[in-house]
């Protein structure tokens, strides 16, 4: 070829480049190690995983942690469909994220040929946006879209399918047009006349509530939103991730009286959340019949899901905040802190707090899980982003350990997808490598929801990221069996036919799996080997480190009103 050549696989690389991509998380095989190599040649950071389903995770992650699309890059057929459930996360969870998969050679398409998928008609499923580029010229073009795509509107994943053949391909550098790199998503205000009927119904309310979704979260709207809480004096409510966006020991925060909240507000002011089940449709009987709902969202479609709003605002979410804010500044109102609805939050945030904290206090062995997410929360750093995962241990850490600083806490999210946990540390440790150094990342697991990614601790160790690992060890799902009973239970007959499905085997090692690969691995029983373990983990910036403890098989959540998420108490 005359002039420059410059290969299918450079020229991905290249066009990734151009739009700003920074990490790219797969693993690799025919047709695409060429694309990984030629990544990690122009300066993005590549990470190869254990499972495309944990490198789709982890690339969606980067999304929500910085505003811009990690790539997942994968294998034709059964790699490209182990992130599926990546990229439908992603899309769910309103998360950009760009996933690239080789696919099999265009002259052997429909002969049967190795790992061949209809992989463009499958991916649309669960992206914005699914295509394979014609030509190896159009790619740069395919990729700005792609990206472009993912952030624009309400985030989500875009996939591009590259045919094998492409990858070796070479074209004429000087036929290749690049394009530049896309601009920030424009930021869309709302109505004025929509902020004014928002002012006026807030100022009317008697029992207001703002609740913080992982939507402000993602568009960094905290300094508006904190000067909204403080300007109004207005109760408020983060969803799981939306936790630190104000901080959790803000005087307003009202989590701990989570239900009662939801339950009397007259007003609610939906910042960046969807009225899924997460908050209940937003109907009787967590909601009062008639309450007046006020939604923010980018996302138009998202207006008048589930309930009739009382005003609708649709923008971006920090550009609306300070609109909100101007508009209170011009009326100057603030809402009373002594009024009833205070006094009634308060009194139920006093009561929620005592009954944990007994729990927490109680000596008895095997530890229950506020002992546990007692001590956890007394010895992590405070800034450290908090990942987690698991039924029980989701669930309760998220009540007992606090969130100080926006897009701290990542989970199981919109999704409720389990298996996320190591992809999102990972990720994260990237992250925090590269834009806060020192930062350090806290991956909090049940035991069932490690098993989904565990080895991923290879991963870990081998690009030596110190992330802490603690699996809260209950033997089981939901609950599980202690040692003797298990006994007991196996003489019984063929497992398959008599151990509970919630099971797992009893006081598995899983810290052997962290020292297998270089790491430390701790094996834990009681508050004072869990302090020390905490500490050392915490002190050595160096290590990742897996602190498996063992708690009470049976050991359960305090009752609540209304249990959290249980179908028939919707
Ligand atoms: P949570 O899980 O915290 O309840 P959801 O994921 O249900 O939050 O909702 C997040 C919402 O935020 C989505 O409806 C999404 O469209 C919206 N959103 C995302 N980014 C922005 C933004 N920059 N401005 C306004 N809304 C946004
Ligand atoms: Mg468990």
């Amino acid at each position: 070829m005359e002039g420059e050549a410059l290969s299918g696989a450079q020229l991905i690389a290249q066009a990734l480049r151009a739009q700003n991509i920074e990490y790219m998380f797969g693993i690799v095989g025919i047709p695409v190690t060429e694309i990984a190599i030629a990544a990690q040649a122009v300066g993005i950071k590549y990470v190869g995983m254990r499972n495309e389903q944990a490198a789709c995770y982890a690339a969606s992650a980067v999304g929500y942690l910085t505003g811009r699309p990690g790539v997942c890059l994968v294998v034709s057929g059964p790699g490209f469909l182990h992130t599926l459930g990546g990229m439908a996360n992603a899309t769910i969870n309103c998360w950009p994220l760009i996933v690239i998969g080789g696919s099999s050679d265009r002259n052997q398409e429909t002969m049967g040929a190795f790992q061949e998928f209809p992989q463009v008609e499958a991916g649309r499923l669960y992206n914005k946006l699914s295509v394979r580029p014609s030509s190896l010229e159009v790619i740069p073009a395919v990729i700005e879209k792609a990206v472009r795509t993912s952030m624009y509107g309400r985030p989500g994943s875009c996939y591009i399918d590259i045919p094998g053949d492409f990858v070796t391909l070479q074209v004429n550098k000087s036929s290749v047009k690049y394009i530049e790199c896309c601009l920030p998503p424009p930021i869309s205000m709302a109505e004025h006349s929509a902020v004014s009927r928002a002012a006026s119904v807030i100022v009317l309310s008697k029992q207001p509530l703002l609740i913080i979704g992982k939507g402000a979260a993602y568009s960094h709207a905290e300094n508006n939103i904190r000067k909204l809480v403080d300007l109004c004096g207005l109760p408020f409510l983060p969803t799981p991730m939306a936790k630190g966006v104000v901080p959790d020991n803000h005087p307003n925060c009202v989590a701990a009286a989570r239900s009662t909240a939801l339950q009397h507000a007259d007003v609610i002011i939906l910042l960046g959340a969807r009225l899924n089940w997460i908050l209940h449709f937003g109907l009787p009987p967590r909601y009062q019949q008639d309450v007046k709902v006020i939604q923010i969202d980018i996302c138009a479609e998202e207006l008048g899901n589930n309930v009739r709003p009382a005003a609708t605002l649709l923008g971006d979410i920090n550009a609306v905040t300070e609109q909100l804010l101007e508009e209170f500044k011009k009326r100057s109102w603030k809402y009373p802190s002594n009024s009833e609805w205070w006094q009634k939050l308060r009194g139920k945030i006093k009561n929620n707090e005592e009954r944990s904290k007994g729990l927490a206090l109680q000596k008895s062995l095997p530890m229950n899980y506020y002992t546990v997410f007692h001590h956890i929360r007394e010895l992590i750093p405070k800034d450290c982003i908090l990942v987690s995962e698991g039924a029980n241990t989701m669930d309760i850490g998220r009540t007992m350990l606090p969130n100080f600083y926006p897009r701290q806490r990542l989970d199981a999210g919109t999704f409720g997808t389990m298996g996320v946990g190591l992809g999102f540390a990972i990720a994260a440790a990237m992250v925090a490598r590269d834009h806060t150094p020192g930062r350090r990342v806290v991956c909090i697991e049940g035991d069932s929801a490690f098993g989904f990614s565990g080895m991923e601790v290879e991963t870990i160790c081998r690009y030596n990221l110190p992330i802490l690992i603690i699996v809260v060890n209950n033997n089981g799902i939901y609950t599980g069996l202690d040692a003797n009973s298990w006994k007991q239970m196996l003489k019984s007959g063929d497992p398959a036919t008599c151990v509970p499905p919630v099971s797992l085997l009893p006081n598995a090692h899983y810290e052997k799996i962290m020292s297998a690969f270089g790491g430390k691995g701790y094996f834990v029983e009681t508050p004072e080997e869990l302090q020390n373990a905490l500490k050392a983990s915490v002190t050595d910036e160096q290590t990742p480190s897996l602190i498996n403890v063992m708690i009470d098989p049976q050991s359960e959540r305090k009752k609540q009103e209304f249990p959290w998420l249980t179908r028939s108490n919707l």
